[in-house]
């Protein structure tokens, strides 16, 4: 542990300042360890067509409301780290649940910081040497651990809203050959460097990038006409073995029912990539690599999951269950068919979802649904809760609050029994992976890239 003070030169906005919702701090036998606030990460990576190569240069300024070493998380191994322009080492630490997390073997002053470090990543990237071209894509999992941006460039955690900028550069040729599918802005700075800029109200589990040699995709952009009257543009696209036509009707359908239940679509446009028949989805904000059945479930994830954003694992199966409860079309039930479980009494670190989110939740859904019968159900309190809360991250217990306050009932009880109560024999039952959720095997991710 180094002994020095960083002490901060000044102080920051308040916007996006989501430090109450992020876990406790905590003791390591290396000093205090606390939570951040990122205002801001640039990520210049490069990516060497020629060598085969991969570099990232991260520059992050964070606020700390206290004194203490900041936390954050990067599987890559971070080198040449500076905080305020000082080297600095990187600890690999523990959070109190025992997941891997990385800390700064620093303490920083209460105020504004500059970390930066490189690092490099492999994870879904391929080079196509004989075409000097790159596959590359920030794909995410939610039911496992340190599967958000953190598999990729150093990140903060998912309570946190930040400003994220990549300069992406194709080295070893003279222009990119690239397609750069995104749910950011993308603007050229030069025949073979990009721009991608990203909305502040995104989680690290919001971004999506998928850079894939030009031409080698099948798509179609279009624009949709939201309810508001914003024209949408809209991006779907597929591989060699489909059509995005059938994506475009699709989704087209999906805008209008998700529309007419939930009101305006709750972001700048819509990138979906088709994948294989027969596997799940993953939702991004507005963006999501799906295959065709499961782009309904993964597009109602841009009102909730990406729209209202969960602020931690535990927090995680509210999305879930509200999806699940559409896919099986609304259903209305005066008991869950469980008698209890812990669904949301994780540990306070936790980062992934539940894996029976979907199953208990969306029992739970149909039993809040039949308690709302009066008020016109739970439909009509997910509409206004999104709409409220629509960019912004909420905990569990802020969907109880807002629950309890639109029907005027005390929920206690039943989230005590359903949510944080103990596991009913027959709850364990059901915690099955969802076909909505299936992940795609390792081969099947690298046949998608
Ligand atoms: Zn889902």
């Amino acid at each position: 542990m180094k002994k020095i003070l960083f002490v901060s030169l000044l102080f920051t906005s308040t916007a996006f300042a989501n430090l109450h919702l992020a876990p406790p701090d905590f003791d390591t036998k290396t000093g205090r360890a606390i939570f951040v606030d990122f205002k801001t990460a640039k990520y210049d990576i490069t990516y060497n067509v020629l060598w085969k190569k991969t570099k990232v240069k991260s520059t992050i300024k964070f606020f700390s409301d206290k004194e203490g070493s900041p936390v954050f998380d990067l599987i890559p191994n971070p080198k040449n780290v500076k905080i305020d322009g000082n080297p600095v080492s990187v600890l690999d630490e523990v959070l109190p649940d025992g997941t891997p997390i990385r800390k700064l073997d620093a303490v920083v002053s209460q105020g504004e910081h500059t970390l930066e470090m490189e690092s490099s990543f492999s994870e879904n990237v391929r080079y196509n040497l004989f075409s000097k071209t790159v596959s590359s894509a920030f794909w995410i999992r939610d039911l496992k651990n340190r599967m958000f941006l953190e598999q990729y460039v150093p990140s903060n955690f998912e309570f946190d809203q930040y400003q994220i900028k990549l300069n992406l550069k194709f080295a070893g040729t003279k222009k990119a050959k690239q397609d750069i599918y995104t749910n950011g802005k993308v603007v050229s700075t030069s025949p073979n460097s990009f721009e991608v800029t990203f909305p502040e109200y995104f989680t690290v589990s919001c971004p999506y990038l998928h850079i894939t040699p030009k031409g080698q995709k099948k798509r179609i952009d279009f624009t949709y006409k939201s309810i508001d009257g914003r024209s949408l543009p809209v991006t779907v696209y597929t591989s060699w073995w489909s059509t995005p036509k059938k994506f475009k009707n699709e989704a087209e359908k999906i805008f209008k029912e998700l529309e007419a239940d939930y009101g305006p679509w709750g972001h700048d446009g819509l990138v979906a990539y088709e994948t294989f028949p027969g596997t799940g989805g993953m939702e991004h904000a507005a963006a999501t690599q799906t295959s065709l059945a499961a782009l309904d479930h993964e597009m109602l994830h841009s009102y909730f999951a990406k729209g209202v954003m969960p602020a931690n694992g535990n927090s995680g199966w509210i999305d879930e269950a509200i999806a699940s409860w559409r896919d099986y079309g609304y259903q209305r039930k005066p008991l869950p068919v469980f008698a209890g479980s812990n669904l949301g009494k994780g540990s306070a670190y936790k980062r992934n979802t539940d894996s029976r989110a979907y199953a208990l939740g969306r029992e739970f859904m149909a039993y809040l649904d039949y308690r709302f019968q009066d008020m016109g159900g739970l439909k009509a309190f997910l509409r206004g809760y999104f709409q409220a809360y629509k960019h912004t991250v909420i905990t569990q217990e802020h969907f109880k609050n807002n629950l309890e306050f639109f029907s005027g009932l005390d929920l206690t009880e039943a989230f005590n029994t359903y949510i944080w109560g103990e596991n009913s024999p027959e709850s364990k039952d059901l915690g099955v992976e969802e076909e909505t959720h299936k992940a795609l095997t390792d081969s099947e991710r690298q046949l998608i890239l």
